[in-house]
C-alpha cells in the first residue's frame, strides 16, 4: 500500500525500519519518510532501496560514524529552522548499536522536539521468539573483538541477574562463545540468525555445546546471541523435583511440568521429563 504524505511538526523523527524483511517497517514510518524534509542514513544507497519499495522520493543525506561530528551542526542548524528530518539506520532501530546519540542529545538540548517511531530491532526480536527468560534483560551491544577486552566485559556482566543480549558478527561468533562460557560457565545461550530473512535460524544449547557447533561449522549472516540469566541455571534438582510432587498431587504431568517450567525458568520437555520420573517414584 503506498501510504500518502501527512503534515508532520517540526523536529527530529528516529525511524526504525525493517531488520530484513522489508515488510516490518510501520504504516507510521512510511507516512513520515515520505513527508519529511530529509532523511539522514548510514549509507544511501542501502536507504534508497527501502525508499524505492515506498515510493518515498525525500531527499537523502548521509549521517554516520566518520561524518557525525562534521554535519551535526549543520543538521542541528536545520532543524532550528523548523526542518522536520527522520534519522534512519541501515536496519533497525537508529541508537541501537547504531549511530544517532549524539544528534539526539544536541537537538534536545537546542530544545528541539525528538519523536520516536518505533519498530524492529535485533535484539528485541530475538529475544520475543528465543524462548529464554525475558522478564529482564541486559542489551550489551558488541562485546569487544580484541580478546582481554572481552573477557572484562564478560567478567562484569557475570552477576547481572538477567538475560544477556550480544550482537556478534559470523566470523567471530564461536570465540565470542567460547569466551562466555569461560566467564558464565555451563549458561544455557541462543544464537539466533539471520531474522525475517529467508534463513531465519534459533539455535538454543549450552554455551559450551553452541561455541563447539559453531567452531566445527562456521555460519554466515546476521547474528544476536541470547545468554540465559544466572538464576536460570542455579536450579537444584531437589528444589525442581520437590516442587513437581507437591503439583502433581493436584495436576496432570503435562500442567505440573508447565508450572515447574515457568516456576524455575528450565525448558518444558526437561521439567516434563523429570515430572515423569517423579510420577513413577511415587
Ligand atoms: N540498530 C540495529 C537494531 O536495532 O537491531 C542494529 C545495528 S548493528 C550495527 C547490526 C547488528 O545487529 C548485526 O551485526 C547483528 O548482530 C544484529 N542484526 C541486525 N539485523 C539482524 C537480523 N536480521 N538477524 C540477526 N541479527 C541482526
Amino acid at each position: 500500500m503506498i501510504e500518502p504524505t501527512i503534515e508532520l511538526k517540526p523536529g527530529l523523527y528516529v525511524t526504525a525500519t525493517p531488520i530484513g524483511n522489508l515488510g516490518d517497517i510501520t504504516y507510521r514510518a512510511v507516512k513520515a519518510l515520505k513527508s519529511a524534509d530529509l532523511i539522514l542514513c548510514e549509507d544511501t544507497r542501502q536507504s534508497a532501496k527501502l525508499c524505492a519499495a515506498y515510493g518515498i522520493e525525500t531527499p537523502l543525506a548521509p549521517y554516520h560514524d566518520h561524518n557525525a561530528a562534521r554535519v551535526r551542526p549543520g543538521v542541528i542548524k536545520k532543524l532550528q529552522g523548523g526542518a522536520r528530518i527522520c534519522l534512519v539506520s541501515d536496519a533497525g532501530t537508529p541508537l541501537i548499536a547504531d549511530p544517532g546519540y549524539k544528534l539526539v542529545r544536541e537537538a534536545r538540548d537546542a530544545g528541539i522536539d525528538v519523536f520516536p517511531l518505533p519498530g524492529p530491532s535485533a535484539a528485541l526480536a530475538a529475544l520475543a521468539a528465543a524462548g529464554a527468560p525475558s522478564d529482564r534483560f541486559f542489551f550489551a551491544g558488541f562485546p569487544p573483538p580484541k580478546q582481554a577486552a572481552r573477557a572484562k566485559l564478560f567478567e562484569a556482566l557475570k552477576a547481572v541477574d538477567a538475560a544477556l543480549i550480544f550482537y556478534e558478527t559470523a566470523p567471530r561468533l564461536a570465540a565470542s562463545l567460547e569466551a562466555m562460557e569461560a566467564a558464565f560457565g555451563a549458561r544455557r545461550a541462543v544464537v539466533a540468525r539471520e531474522l525475517t530473512k529467508l534463513h531465519e535460524t534459533f539455535r538454543e544449547g549450552s554455551l559450551d555445546a553452541l561455541a563447539g557447533r559453531y567452531r566445527a561449522a562456521p555460519t554466515r549472516g546476521e547474528i544476536v546471541i541470547i545468554v540465559y540469566p544466572p538464576a536460570a541455571q542455579a536450579v537444584s534438582p531437589t528444589a525442581l523435583d520437590d516442587f513437581l510432587a507437591e503439583a502433581l498431587t493436584e495436576m496432570t504431568v503435562k500442567d505440573a511440568a508447565g508450572a515447574a517450567a515457568e516456576a524455575f525458568g528450565v525448558k518444558r520437555g526437561e521439567a516434563y521429563a523429570r515430572a515423569l520420573d517423579v510420577k513413577k517414584r511415587s
